[in-house]
């Protein structure tokens, strides 16, 4: 017997999307590991009812679960291998197997990953529900009407930024990665793009790996960027200390991500 869940099939319902080109939902915001309640990376892009997730860490697989059955993604994209943006893709793998054991149809979902740490792309190469897929520095990849393309981000792991283009509009995001100019060919002009704000400038030390909203600022005004979404959190900074230092920057509208939030592009 499959059990269905009510409340789900209510939400689903409520978010058919009519007349958007695509629509987002930040599904976690940490960066390291979940903020109280939290979760970390984690964003659901729907594009004319596709479902495609793009990072899957801790706390992801339960709000996923919130909006769409895990059966019913389309696709999965891990921008790196980093615990935070894939710890829950091994929940997810047991979430498939027990529903199709439970009788439910299981299409294999395409997973889309560097293939470095090797190590780590290993773990993810063996599953029956899930076919493994590459990316790599400047690949793109028709995904259902829209392209995604790759760019190589600036951090100790092999990791890609992501540009979506569907019909006119385009959603970017940056991953994790310290300021470079490079990320601007990913980012220009972009309706909407989250960027990697984990760092503070009062805060920094060296070899940190994100970027700060001073250089969130400065890259999305370099890129044209319409709308800027603040995200990957570090947990124990105030998020008032990023909104101060965020605010001091001039003219330069942002929003903060937050779980939950949806967003029209
Ligand atoms: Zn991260
Ligand atoms: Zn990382």
């Amino acid at each position: 017997m499959v059990i269905r869940n009510d409340c789900r099939t209510k939400i689903i319902l409520g978010g058919v999307l009519k007349g958007i080109n695509m629509k987002l939902t930040i599904l976690g915001c940490s960066g390291g590991y979940p903020a109280p309640g939290g979760a970390t990376s984690g964003y659901l892009l729907q594009i004319e009812g596709k479902n495609i997730l793009i990072d899957c860490g801790s706390g992801v697989l339960s709000r996923l679960y919130s909006i769409i059955n895990p059966d019913e993604l389309d696709a999965v994209i891990l921008t790196h291998l980093h615990a935070d943006h894939i710890s829950d893709v091994a929940v997810l793998k047991y979430a498939l197997q027990m529903n199709r054991q439970n009788g439910t149809e299981i299409r294999p979902i395409p997973l889309f990953f560097p293939q470095t740490p090797e190590s780590i792309a290993l773990t993810l190469s063996n599953d029956p529900n899930l076919i493994p897929a590459q990316i790599g520095p400047f690949s793109e990849l028709p995904l259902y009407g829209a392209k995604a393309q790759f760019i190589r981000t600036v951090h100790p792991i092999e990791c890609y930024g992501i540009r979506i283009t569907y019909m006119d509009r385009v959603f970017a995001y940056t991953s994790d990665s310290v300021y470079t100019p490079d990320l601007v060919p990913l980012l220009r002009d972009a309706d909407l793009a989250i960027f990697d704000s984990g760092g503070l400038e009062k805060y920094r030390k060296p070899g940190m790996m994100h970027m700060t909203p001073t250089e969130v600022s400065i890259l999305s005004k370099e890129s044209g960027v319409k709308k800027v979404v603040l995200s990957h959190f570090v947990p124990y900074y105030d998020i008032l200390e990023i909104r101060e230092e965020a605010d001091a920057r001039e003219d330069f509208p942002y929003v903060l991500a937050m779980p939950g939030q949806v967003y029209e592009i």
